[in-house]
């Protein structure tokens, strides 16, 4: 059997996994991403992890067929780049690809995380997943991606499926891609342990992208609204209205019969957010009567953008038609 391997950078942790012909897992490793240091430390780290990977799942190194790299956009696929993602600091044009097939002497195949996620959530998924779907991935930044047609629908420059970066708020707050008002700054980590900051009267707290730090304070109001804690509740709440509304926009374009909210950012709250947009959709006059939209969380937790970009090398292989770049 051939095999490939999975790679997910997010800012705050970079998932690797070895998978089979059929997507089955053979190995998984979930570690720190060293964002703070810049490309050139992430990518040594990443070189190693894969090497290490490899060997550990037992695997024999002629069998893998290549590396799926599911990375924060925008990317420029055909070049190898990633260009400048916001929650990425200090990466601008960074030449992924190049720098990882000369690493591992493997080739590579480099798609957006969320899309890579899309892909890892309806190859796993089945007949659960429709072939015509959205998926919103919650990470350190928001991002989305589309199966139309039982096709990943990646757009003419690849970037397709920006979500955390349409505007929610015209003049609202400043978000690191330069825009104002988007999606991503009321609902990313940071923003809520920013937003429940100053509702405690406090000064938000300004962590490091991706840091343990902010993982662990995210974690807590997470838990807390969950558990029903008042602050926490309403901070959650105010950024799940946001979501709703966008998603209905999502769907007023598409109407698409299903949209899915994963990644590792709704852990504990996924619930409080599908409400939310369920909501949303009720109280908008056209959602209300037009919309057959199914809002669910995702079923492959947090490898699906791992397995996605595994699959791409196998379908860039066997079957380009299906997943290739
Ligand atoms: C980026 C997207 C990415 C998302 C999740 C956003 O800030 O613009 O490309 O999918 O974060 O990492
Ligand atoms: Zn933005």
């Amino acid at each position: 059997s051939c095999y490939a391997v999975g790679l997910h950078i997010d800012p705050a942790r970079t998932t690797l996994v070895v998978t089979d012909l059929r997507g089955r897992v053979v190995t998984r490793v979930s570690r720190r991403t060293p964002a703070a240091r810049g490309p050139g430390r992430v990518i040594g780290a990443l070189v190693r992890a894969v090497h290490q990977i490899v060997e550990r799942s037992g695997v024999p190194a002629d069998r893998v067929l290549g590396i799926g790299v599911a990375t924060p956009g925008p990317i420029d696929p055909g070049g190898g780049l990633v260009v400048e993602p916001p929650n990425l600091p200090g990466w601008h044009s960074v030449p992924l690809r190049e720098s990882l097939e000369s690493g591992t002497g493997l080739p590579v195949v480099l798609d957006n995380d969320a899309t890579a996620a899309t892909i890892g959530e309806r190859w796993a998924g089945g007949e659960a997943r429709s072939a015509d779907m959205a998926f919103l991935y919650f990470g350190t930044g928001i991002g989305g991606g589309l199966v139309l047609g039982g096709r990943p629908y990646r757009g003419i420059s690849k970037n397709a499926g920006e979500f955390g970066h349409i505007t929610v708020v015209v003049g609202g707050r400043e978000c690191r891609c330069g825009n104002r008002g988007c999606l991503e700054t009321y609902l990313s980590p940071h923003a809520i342990i920013d937003d429940a900051a100053r509702r405690r009267g406090e000064e938000p707290p300004r962590l490091p992208r991706g840091s343990a730090a902010t993982v662990e304070y995210y974690g807590r109001v997470c838990r807390a609204a969950a558990a029903g804690e008042e602050d926490a509740l309403a901070v959650i709440e105010a950024a799940a209205d946001h979501l709703g509304h966008a998603v209905v926009t999502l769907t007023n374009i598409l109407d698409v019969p299903m949209v899915v909210l994963g990644g590792w950012g709704i852990s504990g709250i996924g619930d409080l957010y599908r409400r939310a947009v369920t909501e949303a959709a009720a109280t908008q006059p056209i959602a209300r009567a037009m919309r057959k939209t199914r809002v669910e969380l995702s079923i492959t937790g947090d490898d699906a953008a791992a397995v996605g970009a595994a699959s791409m090398v196998l379908h860039t292989t066997y079957a380009p038609r299906f997943g290739g770049p």
